[in-house]
């Protein structure tokens, strides 16, 4: 990340709203709109729905009733709409990670807020709910695109805690990494859900004992 986006980053996340620019959550426990006795922690799955890789994970976090936040990429969620009507019907999060996943320094301010339309009016038919999180892809966007997405009434989410997962190699990897992560209040953890490594990680972190009383999963809707 270039020194000039750390600056906007942190100063949006200083001034703006939770609910326009969302990079984390609350950091103490009574900090949110009730008094909550455990850390609140969200995970999130960016670039699916894939056919192979989301019903499983799907199924893990419904075993351990993990409510998550998806960020399903609209021409994916068009060829399987069965999955992301699963992904609703659980009680899971959507969010809108664009249409094509084009690559944002070749995507421009229009192109890229009439993708975020399309995927938005596609997701709330299918979910017939709205959704108004938005995942920039790579999370990379222009001062045009942020003030675009906010003249929509859009929420922007990011994140704080990136264990790369795209890049692993095993399932140990992955797993080693679940069972290191400390998690802290108001933290919000990017995984990818076209990628396997993310189910593992998940069980590691979710069966974790030493935190397993100390921590609440939610979803990045129950934020705003
Ligand atoms: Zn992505």
């Amino acid at each position: 990340m270039s020194f000039v986006r750390q600056i906007i980053k942190s100063t949006c996340r200083a001034v703006v709203p939770r609910r326009m620019f969302l990079t984390h959550g609350p950091r103490s426990p009574g900090e949110g709109k009730t008094p909550r006795c455990r850390h609140e922690v969200a995970l999130t799955f960016d670039d699916g729905p894939d056919p192979d890789t989301t019903p499983r994970l799907l199924d893990l976090l419904d075993k351990h009733h993990v409510p998550a936040t998806f960020f399903v990429i609209g021409e994916k969620a068009a060829r399987h709409r069965d999955i992301v009507r699963r992904i609703v019907a659980a009680g899971h999060s959507l969010g809108n990670h664009s249409y094509s996943h084009s690559e944002p320094c070749k995507t421009s301010t229009k192109q890229f807020l009439d993708e975020i339309r399309r995927t938005q009016a596609f997701l709330e038919d299918l979910g017939n709910q709205p959704c108004t999180l938005v995942r920039p892809p790579k999370g990379v966007l222009s001062v045009g695109k942020q003030l675009g997405l906010w003249k929509q009434r859009m929420t922007i989410a990011l994140w704080n805690t990136d264990p790369r997962d795209y890049l692993m190699q095993s399932q140990q990897q992955a797993a080693a990494w679940g069972a290191a992560y400390h998690p802290c209040a108001g933290d919000i953890v990017l995984l990818h859900d076209n990628h396997p490594w993310a189910g593992h990680i998940v069980e590691a972190v979710v069966s974790n004992s030493c935190h397993a009383d100390r921590i609440r999963y939610v979803r990045l809707s129950d934020w705003l």
